[in-house]
């Protein structure tokens, strides 16, 4: 098991298979960014030892990123690589959906196990405003299409001044649908830096006035930042991801692998130890090499962000380019 100098349990790792995406959120990259060469990213081979590496060190959740995962070639082998690694391994995926309703058969048949898909907001134009492109029709079919498969989460951001009606239109897919919708309070990482968040519980109150009051779920205590409430005639649940104004750093379980291959152990700091040139060496031992640097990133994850303060934060990349 692996074990922080903080004593919290590691056992999760983000993977971001490319850069690339298909909209350009405004918060995240509103002109897109200059795309690191294929070359320079992990092939899915290089991805799967180091999970395997991961797995051996007591990792058993992945999680498949972006930028926008499925605009990667053959996403769906990866998945099935990782399932592959012995273990009892939950493997499952951030998309915006555009691309998910394409591919939700292949991914499910490789053995993918949730999914959690990015919408914020249920207005067309709204969201051709906030993605730059019309997919709001796309993404809603694959919410759809996958509610039932496998367990589904929407994740949502509020923007001041932009969709802060968004919790009140998503909430009936909740209602409606087993799916938990999840607000994650916008965090000063890359252009975010130049939003203000809605604190979510603002969110929450708004949510409460129109659907009464809620009530704490701990099912999943422990196993993310998310804090889950149930609100009587729901399917699914309210989830809040409250980034800036709730310190959720407490219960951080996990590392980050960005699509160069790098691992990254904390979203707030620039910090990173790679990885790209072990992998591609012709030198023995890689897998124990490996190994170690992840302890290593283990050991130099900090004890917690510093979003509430913004000259603490030193990532100065995207989101779309560390993995969010
Ligand atoms: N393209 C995929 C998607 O949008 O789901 C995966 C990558 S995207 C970076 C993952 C999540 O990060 C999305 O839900 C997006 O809304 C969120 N995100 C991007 N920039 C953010 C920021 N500055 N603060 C909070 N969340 C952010
Ligand atoms: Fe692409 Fe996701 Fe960033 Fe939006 S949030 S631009 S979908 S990577």
């Amino acid at each position: 098991m692996l074990k922080d100098p903080f004593g919290r349990t590691i056992n999760y790792m983000r993977i971001s298979v490319t850069d690339r995406c298909n909209l350009r959120c405004r918060y995240c990259m509103p002109d897109g960014i200059t795309c690191v060469p294929m070359r320079e990213l992990l092939i899915y081979e290089e991805i799967a030892f180091v999970c395997r590496q991961a797995a051996d060190l007591g990792i058993n959740r992945f999680r498949i990123t972006g930028g926008e995962p499925l605009v990667r070639k053959d996403c769906a082998k990866l998945v099935a690589m990782l399932r592959k690694i012995p273990g009892e391994n939950r493997i499952a995926m951030t998309t915006n959906g555009v691309l998910l309703g394409t591919f939700l058969d292949e991914l499910l048949e490789a053995g993918l196990d949730a999914v959690n898909i990015s919408l914020d907001t249920m207005d067309r134009r709204q969201y051709a405003d906030i993605t730059g492109a019309d997919e709001l029709k796309k993404v809603l079919d694959s919410v759809y299409r996958a509610a039932g498969r496998l367990p589904v989460k929407i994740n949502c951001v509020v923007q001041n001044g932009v969709n802060e009606d968004a919790p009140l239109q998503l909430m009936p897919l909740a209602r409606d649908l087993p799916v938990d919708v999840r607000f994650i309070e916008l965090m000063p990482v890359g252009t975010g830096k130049e939003f203000n968040p809605v604190p979510n519980d603002v969110i929450l109150a708004q949510i409460e006035e129109k659907y009464g009051k809620s009530r704490e779920d701990c099912s999943e205590r422990g196993s993310g930042p998310a804090v889950y409430r149930r609100l009587d005639g729901f399917a699914g649940r309210v989830g809040l991801i409250s980034a800036v104004h709730g310190k959720f750093c407490g219960s951080c379980n996990r590392l980050r692998l960005t699509s160069t291959g790098e691992l990254k152990p904390c979203l707030c700091y620039g910090d990173t130890i790679p990885l790209r040139e072990i992998l591609r060496d012709d030198l023995p031992e890689k897998d124990k090499r490996i190994r170690e640097k992840i302890r290593e990133a283990v050991r130099m994850k900090p004890q917690a962000h510093s979003f509430e303060d913004r000259t603490g934060v030193t990532e100065n990349r995207s989101m779309a380019q560390i993995g969010g």
